[in-house]
This record gives structure tokens, C-alpha cells and sequence, in this order.
């Protein structure tokens, strides 16, 4: 059973058309990094950046997340790895960041709407990707996005640390950015987002707790967390139709991606990439090659 898992690992699924449909991994630090490789990663699709920010004692460096970020780009070039900009909240107070009582940190000050608070903070992380992404197929997404202004205002961050970066005359290449499709509002919003963007990552475990308005964390509405809950699945296939009228990518990077009773309906939604624990990719893999070539098969 094991053994039959394993040969799947250098499976790339496909569909009849040729799009590949990348089953990647998440990860939250590089230790990770030949777990992921020895399942048949095809890549990363979420990066976890906040493991850095909370290991030490003190805000993570530029030239320490230049190098981590780059080792990473380069351990599964050619395939994309997408890290995502911090996500941190109250909820996980961190050395260096001030973070105020909130009576509801999960609708609070957290993701995108720290970081755009802290400019300093930000502009930091951002330099070090625009420095690492010469090593690989580096992507970037933001957490928590729910309004376009957010995208907008981190693009002319974003040139601005390149501006920075050439008059130092740093070496620097340049990133697809995208966002998290994690609040209703991005789902909503997904038509004036696609415009913006160059890819969508749903991430279930908070758009489940959005629109169903059940603490991910809470196991008396534990019942209501569900993925599966036809209101979350409504709102996964109402983003990947905006998705596809725009012609970007979607892929998933919430728990749900690894799922077996949902991801022929991700598959069906037009989804191109499934991300997810290392120890759930085989498995996801087989799956998804099974759904592939019996749609290939005359
Ligand atoms: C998500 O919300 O689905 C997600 C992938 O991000 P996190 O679990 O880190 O909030
Ligand atoms: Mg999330």
C-alpha cells in the first residue's frame, strides 16, 4: 500500500488539455524542505512565513529572510513556490510588534492590514523577495485581503523597494503577486481582484470561519466549520469563475486540498493547484491522476 503510494511520486497529474495540476506543499520553515521533496511536492503553494517572525527575539532580518526565502525558491525550481506575506494577528503576539486588545482579533488588526500599518515591517519582507526571487520560481500572496485597496497599495510598495534595490545597485529579480481568497469580501470582490492580481489561493480555514461566522478555533460551532458546508463550497466556485473570466490561476491552500470527498469538485471548479501537508500529497496525488486520466480516457 505504502509502496503503491510512493510511485506516485514523480507523477505529474494532467489534464487532457495538458494544464498541469500541481500538487504542492505547505510549509512553515526550510526543515521541511525533504519531507515535501521525498513526497513528489510540485512545489509549494503556501509558504508560512510567520514561524521566522516568531522564532527569535527580535524582528528577522532582511539578509536572513533574503537567504531563506531563496534557498526555498531554489530547493523546487522549477516549480513555483509561493510564500505568503506575514500573517500575524493578536491572536499570536510577536518580539518586535505592538499589537493592541482587541475584542475579536480574528476580525481584527492581522495579514495584510498589519502590514500596511507597518511599512517598516513590510517593506523588509518585501526587499528580501524581491532579492530571492533570482534563485527560482518565486510568488507572492497576501493574507486576509478584502479590499482592492490593499493589493493596490502593497504594489507601490513593492515598487518602491525596487526602486531601492537599483540604486543600491542590489541584485533583484521580480515576482507573480497574488492573493488569498479568505474573507467573504475577496469572494465578492473576486471580479475587481482577478483585474489586479495574478493568482487566487482560496484558504479554507478562514473562508470557512468568515462565511459561516464559526471561530476556527471554537469547538462548540466546531459542526459549522465545515468546508464541505454548501455556502463555503458556493463561495469557492463563485471565486474560481471570477478566476477563470479574468484567466488566472486558482488553486487552494486551506486543509480542504487535501480532502478526498471535495477534490473532485476543486478539480470541477477548474482548480489548477492543491496545496497541503507533505504527509497528504501521495495520497492527493493518486487521486487527482485517477480523476485525470479517466476524464482523458475515450
Ligand atoms: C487558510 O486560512 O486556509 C490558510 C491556509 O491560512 P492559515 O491556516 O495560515 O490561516
Ligand atoms: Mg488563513
Amino acid at each position: 500500500e505504502r509502496a503503491a503510494l510512493r510511485s506516485y511520486r514523480d507523477v505529474e497529474p494532467r489534464r487532457p488539455d495538458g494544464t498541469l495540476i500541481h500538487i504542492a506543499a505547505n510549509l512553515g520553515s526550510l526543515d521541511e524542505i525533504d519531507a515535501a521533496k521525498a513526497a513528489g511536492a510540485m512545489g509549494v503553494g503556501l509558504f508560512r512565513t510567520e514561524l521566522l517572525f516568531m522564532r527569535h527575539m527580535h524582528l528577522p532580518s532582511e539578509d536572513m529572510q533574503a537567504e531563506t526565502y531563496g534557498t526555498l525558491a531554489a530547493a523546487f525550481a522549477p516549480y513555483p513556490v509561493i510564500v505568503r506575506t506575514l500573517d500575524i494577528g493578536g491572536d499570536k503576539p510577536i518580539a518586535g510588534i505592538e499589537f493592541p486588545e482587541e475584542d475579536n482579533p480574528f476580525l481584527g488588526w492581522r495579514g495584510i492590514r498589519m502590514c500596511l500599518d507597518r511599512p517598516d515591517i513590510f517593506k523588509t519582507q518585501l526587499r528580501a523577495l524581491l532579492r530571492a526571487s533570482v534563485n527560482g520560481n518565486l510568488k507572492v500572496m497576501l493574507p486576509m485581503v478584502s479590499d482592492v485597496g490593499e493589493v493596490r497599495r502593497t504594489r507601490s510598495l513593492i515598487a518602491e523597494c525596487r526602486k531601492e534595490l537599483t540604486a543600491e545597485g542590489a541584485a533583484h529579480g521580480d515576482f507573480a503577486l497574488g492573493i488569498m481568497i479568505e474573507t467573504p469580501a475577496a469572494v465578492f470582490a473576486a471580479d475587481e481582484l482577478a483585474a489586479e492580481v495574478a493568482f487566487f489561493s482560496v484558504g479554507t480555514n478562514d473562508l470557512t470561519q468568515y462565511v459561516m461566522a464559526a471561530d476556527r478555533l471554537n469547538p462548540s460551532v466546531s459542526a459549522l466549520n465545515d468546508a464541505s458546508h454548501p455556502a463555503v463550497m458556493a463561495a469557492i466556485g463563485q471565486a474560481a469563475r471570477a478566476a477563470e473570466r479574468a484567466g488566472i490561476e486558482i488553486g487552494m491552500c486551506g486543509e480542504a486540498a487535501a480532502r478526498a470527498d471535495l477534490v473532485p469538485r476543486f478539480l470541477e471548479m477548474g482548480l489548477t493547484e492543491l496545496s497541503m501537508s507533505p504527509a497528504s500529497i501521495l495520497a492527493v496525488k493518486k487521486q487527482v491522476s485517477g480523476i485525470v486520466e479517466k476524464a482523458a480516457a475515450p
